[in-house]
This record gives C-alpha cells, sequence and structure tokens, in this order.
C-alpha cells in the first residue's frame, strides 16, 4: 500500500536501476506522481512538500523510504492532517492556478457536487464543467474513498474474515466474495459506527456523506485492501498453481513503496483462507524500492509454517535477487510471479530495469502475472511483451480489481482508474511449446 496520506496511486512504478546519475530523479517514482506533476500544475510539488513540512523531494523520498521519517510529518492534530491532505489537492482545474497565485487565496471554490475538484472562479469552473462532467460523479466518489482510506491505518478497515467457505473456483468476484461473509450488515455497521470513522468526520472539513454512500465507500476500501492478495490467488487459479500439495513461493516483482509501506505481516492473510488446508504460502517483495522494515524479513530457505501466509522481502532488481540469491539456495524458485503495476508503458525504464526480469521470466518459464490500471497500458504491455517473444497465455479484466476510483492528482479531468483493473498472463515464449501451457490453463478454469 502506498503513500496514505495523499491516498492518490495513480502513478505507476517501476524498477530502474540505480547507476545513472541522470535517472534519479525519475528513479524513486511515487503515489503522489512527482514525475508528472509540474508538468500539469507548475509548483505543485512544491506545495505537496511544504504541506508535509519537507523541503525538498530527497526528504520526501528519504521519509518514504523510513530511514528518516520526520515524527508525523511535523502534524499535530487530525484537522491538521485532513486539511494539508486536501490542500494537495487545491488548484484551479481549469487554469491550474494555485491558491498563492490568487489576490485572495481564499477565493478558491470548489465543486459543490463532488467535493474534489477546485476553481480559482465562476468563469473557470464554468468554461470546465464540459470536460468535468464526464467525471464529477466518480471523483465525488473518489474524494470520499480518500478520506475514508484512512481507517486501513486505524485498523477498522478491513472487517476480520475467516477461512472461506466456499471453494475458491466457485468465488470468481466480489460480489461472492461478500455473500460467503458472515454477519455482513453488521460487520459494516461497526466500522461506521466506529470512534476513527466518527473521528474522521469531525475533522474532515467536509459534511459526512449519506450512510448508503458510506457504506459503499467502506466496501470499496474493502476490496482496495484484499485486491492484492485475491489477485494472486487468481494467478494461483490461472495456472494450476496447488498450494495444498505443498508449500508455494510467489514473488511480487517490482515491488515498492505501494505494496510495503505500512506493510503488517497479516496483510496477505486472506490468501491463506482462500485455500484451507494449504502447505503454507510464502510472499516474497522484491524491488529497488521496497521499505525496510520488520516485516521484510528474509526469505526462506526452508519451508514456511503450513496453513499460514509469510511475508519476507528483498531490496533490489529482480535478476540481481535471482543470482545472488535464489542461484545460491538462499531463496526458494517462485512457483508464481506477479508484478502490481510494472508500468511498462513508460518505455524509458524499460530496457534499464524490467528487460533482464522478463527475458529471465521468459526463459526460466516463470509462469507470471502482471496487472494495468488502463487499457491503454495493457495494449502497450502486449505490444512489448511480444516484441520480446513471450508467451501471453490470456490478458483482460481482473475480476478482483481494486473498486476505489483513483484520481490524477495533476490532473482530475482525466478518467479515474482502479488497482488491478487489467492483468495479462504469461509464461515461456512463443518458440516454446505453446500447447502445453494452453492445457494447463484450461484444466484451472
Ligand atoms: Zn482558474
Ligand atoms: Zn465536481
Amino acid at each position: 500500500m502506498s503513500q496514505k496520506k495523499s491516498a492518490s496511486r495513480s502513478n505507476r512504478t517501476r524498477q530502474k536501476p540505480t547507476v545513472s546519475p541522470n535517472a534519479a530523479s525519475s528513479y524513486y517514482t511515487d503515489s503522489l506522481g512527482f514525475m508528472a506533476m509540474d508538468s500539469n500544475v507548475p509548483g505543485l510539488s512544491n506545495v505537496i512538500l511544504q504541506k508535509l513540512n519537507m523541503k525538498s523531494y530527497d526528504e520526501y523520498r528519504l521519509a518514504l523510504t523510513g530511514t528518516s521519517l520526520p515524527t508525523n510529518y511535523g502534524i499535530r492534530t487530525y484537522s491538521e492532517m485532513f486539511q494539508k491532505m486536501e490542500d494537495t489537492y487545491k488548484f484551479c482545474a481549469q487554469c491550474k492556478k494555485l491558491p498563492a497565485h490568487l489576490s485572495d487565496p481564499r477565493s478558491m471554490r470548489r465543486c459543490k457536487r463532488c467535493q474534489n475538484v477546485y476553481y480559482c472562479s465562476s468563469e473557470c469552473q464554468r468554461e470546465n464543467w464540459a470536460s468535468h462532467k464526464k467525471f464529477c460523479r466518480k471523483l465525488k466518489l473518489a474524494a470520499i474513498d480518500r478520506l475514508v482510506e484512512w481507517l486501513i491505518f486505524t485498523g477498522d478497515i478491513p472487517f476480520p474474515t475467516g477461512p472461506w467457505k466456499q471453494s475458491h473456483l466457485e468465488v470468481k468476484n466480489w460480489e461472492d466474495w461478500f455473500s460467503m461473509q458472515e454477519d455482513l450488515e453488521d460487520k459494516l455497521g461497526n466500522i461506521m459506527s466506529s470512534r476513527y470513522m466518527q473521528m474522521l468526520w469531525s475533522n474532515a472539513g467536509k459534511p459526512r456523506p449519506e450512510n448508503s454512500d458510506l457504506n459503499e465507500s467502506v466496501k470499496r476500501l474493502i476490496c482496495d485492501f484484499f485486491s492484492r492478495p485475491l489477485s494472486i490467488g487468481f494467478a494461483m487459479d490461472s495456472f494450476s498453481v496447488n498450494p495444498n500439495g505443498g508449500p508455494i513461493t510467489i514473488h511480487v516483482v517490482g515491488a515498492s513503496h505501494i505494496e510495503t509501506l505500512n506493510i503488517r505481516t497479516t496483510d496477505y492473510d486472506e490468501l491463506a483462507k482462500m485455500f484451507p488446508g494449504n502447505q503454507g504460502l510464502e510472499v516474497v517483495m522484491v524491488g529497488p524500492e521496497i521499505v525496510e522494515s520488520p516485516v521484510m524479513r528474509p526469505p526462506l530457505t526452508a519451508f514456511g509454517p503450513r496453513g499460514r501466509v509469510y511475508l519476507s522481502g528483498y531490496k533490489g532488481l529482480y535478476h540481481i535477487f535471482w543470482e545472488t540469491m535464489i542461484e545460491t539456495k538462499q531463496a526458494a524458485r517462485p512457483d508464481l510471479v506477479v508484478g502490481f503495476h510494472p508500468g511498462f508503458h513508460a518505455s524509458q525504464g524499460l530496457a534499464e530495469g524490467w528487460l533482464p526480469t522478463l527475458l529471465l521470466l521468459r526463459d526460466f518459464h516463470i509462469p507470471a502475472m502482471f496487472t494495468m490500471y488502463s487499457e491503454h497500458e495493457l495494449k502497450y504491455s502486449l505490444q512489448i511483451l511480444a516484441e520480446l517473444d513471450t508467451n501471453v497465455l490470456a490478458s483482460g479484466p481482473l475480476p478482483f480489481s481494486s473498486l476505489k476510483f483513483e484520481q490524477v492528482q495533476s490532473d482530475p479531468n482525466k478518467p479515474p482508474v482502479n488497482s488491478n483493473a487489467l492483468y495479462l498472463l504469461l509464461k515461456g515464449s512463443t518458440w516454446q511449446d505453446e500447447a502445453a501451457n494452453m492445457g494447463e490453463l484450461e484444466a484451472a478454469s
């Protein structure tokens, strides 16, 4: 999970090596989308740094990597925290002016419908409506979600879940998953009336939404929380990876602070509940941008605990991990590799960071799944993989996509996206035996 204080995770992370000093500014991509931000709204990244009481992007980056975390970013109260978060969205959606550019910074107005986008004047608001009206409704939901997301930090979201009562083959989407939850209304009710939910709306600086809207937001965030473990489960099913026959190792490749900041040892437990009778599932986060924490233990050399998920991590590029850890038997070979939003479409990073990984996965015939935010990204990724002669077995909408809307922070009139919206599966190369791969896939469904 990402830098939660800013909520937007619209920017993609990717692997890049550290060697080129010129690449340093783009090396640490982040959830705020620093790279794209200033080209859309000049000065916005500085506003964000200032609100977080940080002097430079380097300092922000250090905080993200956990090496010098300023105590709560110097924020003293909840209302200050929510205010600062909201301030990072405050610029005119039409002319891109920041409050500081106005003769009266307080004259910034907010769209009443979505409570999300801002305007310097009614003229700008009027001019912007033609493009904003397409997204106003979704942006209203996004504005609620980025506040309610706080309840993931407080531990109120998700509610406790039990072992799956149905076979994972029968649970095909979120509706099936929710219908399996016992006392669902009570559990959602507990979150709705929790102490932190009250605290949130007395400090948010926005009116508490209608209960029905809030309830839907809580559900979207529950989906967001479980989207990663359940997407891994979907990939296991697709490749017939059976954890009941023996312990399974899953590598999350290109993991960054998005997956590892504030990670808890229990975050992927739903995966063990999905496969009752499993012999142990190890999920290893691998990537140069992972946040080191006690949860990111070294990978296992022996089998992990049965019936459980064991999280571990390795900070570095995947092919280095392979050479130094797997080939020396300090880590297990993967049964499955998963990459969340690798951002292959950002082609500049591909040759430096992803290329060795993709070739390695291809040549070692490792079953792999990658997820994407948009059709555009999927299309581009498929092109790249075709050029590399990788054998793509399937692609399409992911059934356990997050339902939470992510807005493009620096440009609210771009379509909001969902994490893990789409996926592609690959294994081996196009010159290897495709028929055998398809046989495996069909067996899974
Ligand atoms: Zn304006
Ligand atoms: Zn609006």
